[in-house]
């Protein structure tokens, strides 16, 4: 939404926007706790807010037309997008694209944390839309795995819902969240942080039952003797997150493999003249306001390139 505004305050007069939620917003919809936008406004709101805003501008805004339910499937090169949309196939044409895919989450297999394979174990940000959007609590007795952003604000989270957090467990020696969700979602409700600790085990034949936890050495091994043990239903993995970058891959941007971003000599220049990216999916931001300030620039470098002459007419 913002890069979209930002096209349009450069005189860039059709904008098509998709999105394949019903909603626009984003990850902003599931994020219903206050700490956004403290410097884009200098106030500090909910996610669901922050996104408010934008959205209200965006929608009076003529110029952009916004297009919900709308999955792009497919870019090929010369920025051919095809996007389904319930009971139809569409395919357009981009003089310039700015591509806002944001992240997904990694996953208990790409840590590779042993054990069964029994219910409970949940991505923090699935349990957050499943708490904050689908009202549903996915268990009462929690490990967090991470200690990362998401992972504090949903120890918080399960814990205001009347769940037990047990703990929180850290494979680095510090914290990897910002200091102010440590104090916040940790330290205000005396949930254990384990730092330089990694789950050894999940038990559970059906359901998660239970975690071994050891310390680790500088090089991640368990030390002898530390292992112990928490009883649980839940483990909650919130161990970092992904650039979605793989519509952009197929229309023959470069990639840096170990970041999954493009490679990029400038912010949010991509390989491929006139396709910028933006947002968590160029850089995962701490801060929403980060992202935002991104995103305008990319939307103002798709206007300059489209000024420039930039990409073939439509009808060409
Ligand atoms: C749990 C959590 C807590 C946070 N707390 C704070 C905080 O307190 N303060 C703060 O400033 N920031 C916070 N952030 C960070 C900030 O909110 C996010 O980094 C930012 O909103 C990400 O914006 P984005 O547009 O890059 O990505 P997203 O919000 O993920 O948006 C990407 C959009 O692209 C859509 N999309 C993806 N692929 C396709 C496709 N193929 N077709 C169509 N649509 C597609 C998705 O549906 C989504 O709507 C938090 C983030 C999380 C997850």
């Amino acid at each position: 939404m913002a890069a979209a505004l930002s096209a349009h305050d450069c005189g860039v007069g059709d904008i098509l926007l998709l999105e394949r939620e019903q909603h626009l917003g984003g990850i902003l919809n599931q994020c219903v706790h206050a700490g956004f936008g403290l410097v884009h406004y200098g106030e500090v709101l909910t996610g669901p807010e922050y996104a408010e805003r934008f959205i209200h501008r965006v929608m009076s805004t003529r110029g952009i037309e916004v297009s919900t339910g709308s999955y792009v499937a497919e870019l090929k090169p010369g920025k051919v997008l095809t996007y389904l949309k319930p009971g139809e196939i569409r395919t357009v044409r981009a003089r310039a694209l700015v591509m806002a895919t944001g992240c997904r989450e990694r996953t208990r297999e790409m840590i590779q944390i042993p054990g069964t394979r029994p219910a409970g174990v949940f991505s923090a940000g699935l349990a957050q839309k499943m708490i904050n959007i689908e009202g549903l609590l996915p268990g009462r007795r929690v490990v967090i795995v991470g200690s990362g952003d998401i992972g504090l604000i949903m120890a918080r989270r399960f814990t205001l819902e009347g769940a037990v957090v047990r703990a929180v467990i850290e494979i680095q020696p510090q914290p990897t969240g910002l200091r102010r969700n440590i104090v916040q979602c940790l330290e205000d409700f005396d949930i254990p942080l384990y730092l330089g600790h990694r789950v050894l085990r999940i038990h559970g034949r059906n359901r998660v039952e239970g975690v071994d936890v050891g310390q680790v050495d500088e090089l991640g091994r368990a030390v002898d003797g530390s292992k112990f043990s928490l009883e649980c239903d839940t483990v909650l993995v919130s161990v970092g997150l992904i650039p979605e970058n793989e519509l952009i891959e197929m229309a023959g941007v470069q990639i840096d493999r170990r970041t999954n971003t493009p490679v990029s000599s400038d912010l949010n220049y991509t390989s491929v003249p006139g396709l910028f990216v933006c947002g968590n999916a160029f850089r995962v931001y701490d801060l929403v306001d980060s992202v935002t300030r991104d995103s305008m620039v990319a939307g103002g470098q798709a206007a300059a390139y489209l000024a420039a002459g930039g990409g073939a007419p439509f009808n060409a």
